[in-house]
């Protein structure tokens, strides 16, 4: 009875990459301020997402197409919509806030000010930026030939510990910028007001099939962000028990040289990091170079196990980054710096 997902959430490159970077990065530069406070303010935006996944999973409609997050271009803009409802009858935006403590929307003044431990912080407009939303997908929708569809859009705060506060009492606000708790019955409303069939099977199939070929998530190249440097980075496979780099390669294993802990795929990590912090394709003296080895043709061996997509012959063959899709979504961080991060995300 639950929604179909048509595309699952995974966690953003932006995200994938500050866990990237903790791995990488030597341990006197992983307490840095900025790195820290830009990769919370991204783990934050992405529970707030699954909090709300979770709430829409529960929905007992069985004809909503659900794509977690989606990323698409209406030249020569981008425009990213949280989560995206798909039904033959209308389409619905939710656009997902993660901030906690006391939200204020004044509707005169078009603002959303924010109330957390005695600081003030103001926002962009929740609602303009969904009518925003709109607007792109409308556009988008049209290049593909679908005008017929009505377009609603939903302001969902993601934590139910949040107070929201409507400043003018604008009753039309109440109907725009929802609690999670609330989004079932908002939906019911929204279904309410369209009940006729505005799309035909197919045309929702084919819709289904665009927008998974057009999804393009927003790279970020962190490390110039933070003015991170090769310097800063470890050589080698840090060793995942006791941290010492580089590990051996030692008949088709590798060992800490510490520890003697010993994890035959230790590389495979490495050279999914590279690709999220430096670029989405490597070379084998690059992969020599991540690996601190020697041998052109364990490097060879190794990419070719993993399964990479090559391209090119020879000295100029490339190796290609997985979907940001099929990145593995758990994140190994060295201990002490998982302890910092989850004490500061007390709250
Ligand atoms: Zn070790």
């Amino acid at each position: 009875m639950s929604p179909t997902v048509l595309k699952p959430r995974c966690k953003s490159h932006a995200l994938l990459a500050y866990e990237a970077l903790f791995r990488q990065v030597l341990p006197q530069y992983r307490k840095h301020e900025s790195i820290i406070s830009e990769y919370r303010k991204e783990k934050a935006g992405y529970d707030g997402e699954r909090n709300v996944d979770y709430k829409l999973s529960t929905y007992p409609r069985k004809d909503f197409l659900v794509v977690q997050g989606i990323r698409l271009k209406n030249p020569p803009f981008y425009f990213q919509i949280d989560t995206l409802i798909l039904t033959r009858r209308f389409i619905c935006i939710l656009e997902i806030k993660n901030q906690k403590g006391t939200l204020k929307y004044d509707a005169n003044l078009k603002q959303m000010v924010q109330e957390i431990d005695g600081k003030v912080i103001s926002y962009k407009d929740p609602i303009l930026q969904a009518e925003a939303q709109k607007t792109h997908l409308r556009e988008w929708l049209a290049m593909h030939g679908i005008f017929n569809v009505p377009i609603e859009a939903l302001v969902v705060i993601a934590y139910p510990s949040t107070i929201i506060e409507n400043v003018q009492g604008d009753p039309g606000v109440y109907n725009q910028i929802i609690h999670r708790e609330g989004l079932h019955q908002h939906l019911e409303r929204v279904g309410r007001n369209h009940p006729n069939h505005l799309l035909t099977n197919a045309q929702l199939k084919k819709l289904c099939r665009v927008l998974a070929d057009e999804d393009t998530p927003l790279q970020t190249d962190i490390l110039e962000k933070h003015g991170v440097s090769g310097r800063h980075l470890i050589r080698g496979i840090p060793c995942s028990k006791c941290h010492t780099y580089p590990m051996k390669r030692l008949y088709k294993n590798w060992q800490c040289q510490k520890c003697l802990a010993t994890k035959p795929k230790a590389h495979e990590r490495v050279i999914l990091d590279h690709f999220l912090l430096h670029q989405p394709t490597v070379t084998n003296q690059e992969c020599r170079n991540l690996l601190q080895i020697d041998s052109p043709r364990t490097a060879y061996n190794i990419m070719n196990t993993m399964g990479l997509h090559k391209s090119g012959k020879n000295s100029a063959r490339v190796y290609h980054a997985p979907p940001l899709s099929e990145f593995p979504q758990d994140s190994s961080f060295p201990f002490n710096l998982q302890n910092h991060i989850a004490k500061q995300s007390l709250d």
